[in-house]
């Protein structure tokens, strides 16, 4: 009989290997799928200037997750991705910072200094990507808005629907929030908390560069939706 159940698993092997393939190509035709209904908004995004603001930096490197994430590298790694995003689909993009430091200027407060470039360079949307903190069961992205603007909760319901859409983990919805950066400014402005560093399996996958990808690929689909559906 060895030589029976040799050929039995090696048809075995075979037959995985073909059915993980066949996933594999689903879920890249999937993804090229996305992409291209994306991409045919994309005209929406032209000559749009928008501010991406990853939290923290510097000393501050916001919450830190039970295996040692930090927040304040998870969210520059999101908003990279996101601002690569933007420009490809013709928007103008500023980052409030490039690298690990806090923005600095004149006034000494990281916060003051991200407003005041989303105000110099005459911001059309302000998008401040942060990571959430709890306790270990609390899980899923949600996006906050400041309660009396109207353009931004319509803002925030379209990127909340499209993490929930494209990312299948989380059912939450956009939630008002009195966040200093969003009552300061007069444009459609959010905070995205891309979800829980504090469970240990949303940590694992918020450390993940291509779930970094992908968080900022379904922001970007619901920028590019908001704007769509506002100028049409
Ligand atoms: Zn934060």
């Amino acid at each position: 009989m060895p030589s029976k159940v040799g050929r039995f698993g090696v048809w075995a092997a075979l037959a995985v290997t073909v059915l993980g393939t066949l996933v594999f190509v689903h879920t890249v035709l999937q993804g090229y799928r996305e992409r291209k209904a994306v991409e045919a908004l994309s005209w929406a995004l032209a000559n749009q200037v928008v501010v991406v603001d990853p939290g923290h930096g510097g000393i501050d490197a916001g919450a830190r997750g039970p295996g040692g994430t930090l927040e304040a590298e998870v969210v520059l790694g999101i908003s990279r991705n996101l601002a690569a995003f933007l420009r490809q689909g013709g928007a103008r993009v500023f980052l409030t910072r490039e690298d690990e430091e806090a923005p600095e200027g004149e006034s000494g407060d990281d916060l003051v200094e991200r407003v005041r470039l989303a105000q110099k360079v005459g911001a059309d949307i302000f998008v401040s990507v942060h990571a959430n903190a709890f306790n270990e069961r609390e899980y899923g992205a949600q996006v906050f808005f400041n309660p009396g603007s109207k353009e931004g909760e319509r803002l925030a319901a379209a990127i909340q629907e499209e993490i929930r859409r494209l990312l299948k983990n989380t059912e939450r919805e956009p939630l008002g929030l009195d966040a200093f950066v969003l009552r300061s400014l007069n444009i459609p402005a959010v905070i995205v908390e891309v979800g829980f560093l504090s469970n240990p399996q949303e940590e694992k996958l918020l450390r993940d560069k291509d779930y970094q990808r992908r968080m900022a690929f379904a922001i970007y689909s619901g920028i590019a939706r908001y704007l769509a559906e506002r100028k049409r």
